[in-house]
């Protein structure tokens, strides 16, 4: 390595001299090329990479769906709430007892959200609600509206995440008043032992 290091700067050097270019301006140079031709085949790839790789969020069913892309394949979708952004448990086990559609429910459950159900596909289990969240991307791919899609899912994010932080200030305040509360009843304790 260092042998190496010593004959490119012995190259530069003579580089320098032979077109009377300042050394500082070859150095420069060498480094300038060299970035160039690392960052090259990166820089290609992300021109030549479809425009929907950037569409990779969908709120459908009141959850969050995140998914990547592998050459021209959805791989790794799966549900996330909305407000905390944990990765949502999926309930489908009724579907296997119930033989009638309308009775086959898939539901979507955020245990870091106190376990409630945040959404629900009524049809069939999980499978068949990947497959309907599949169908919706690729819906959106193809007639191009995904550019939109993905903005209005960012704002609908902010508005989940508003809500849930305008919540929290809530539980604090009122946390505060319970504290603000609590002085009170012993000063009253106070009166009535000094009452008594
Ligand atoms: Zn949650």
């Amino acid at each position: 390595m260092e042998t190496f290091l010593e004959k490119l700067m012995d190259l530069l050097t003579r580089v320098s001299e032979l077109y009377a270019i300042p050394q500082w301006a070859v150095n420069a140079g060498a480094v300038t090329i060299f970035c160039i031709l690392v960052a090259f085949p990166f820089l290609v790839r992300h021109l030549l990479q479809p425009k929907y790789y950037r569409f990779r969020e969908l709120i459908l069913f009141k959850v969050l769906w995140r998914w990547k892309y592998k050459k021209d394949d959805v791989v790794g979708l799966w549900c996330y709430c909305p407000k905390c952004q944990a990765m949502l448990m999926v309930d489908d086990e009724n579907c296997r007892s119930n033989e009638s559609l309308q009775n086959k429910i898939t539901y979507f459950i955020c245990n870091e959200c106190g376990g409630n159900e945040l959404g629900r596909v009524v049809g069939g289990d999980r499978r068949y609600a990947l497959s309907l969240v599949k169908r919706e991307i690729w819906r959106h791919i193809k007639e191009g509206s995904f550019n939109e899609i993905s903005s209005a899912t960012k704002e609908a994010l902010k508005i989940y995440q508003g809500i849930e932080a305008s919540k929290e200030e809530t539980t604090n305040s009122t946390t505060l008043h319970v504290k603000i509360d609590e002085p009170k009843t012993s000063e009253e304790e106070d009166v009535k032992k000094d009452g008594i």
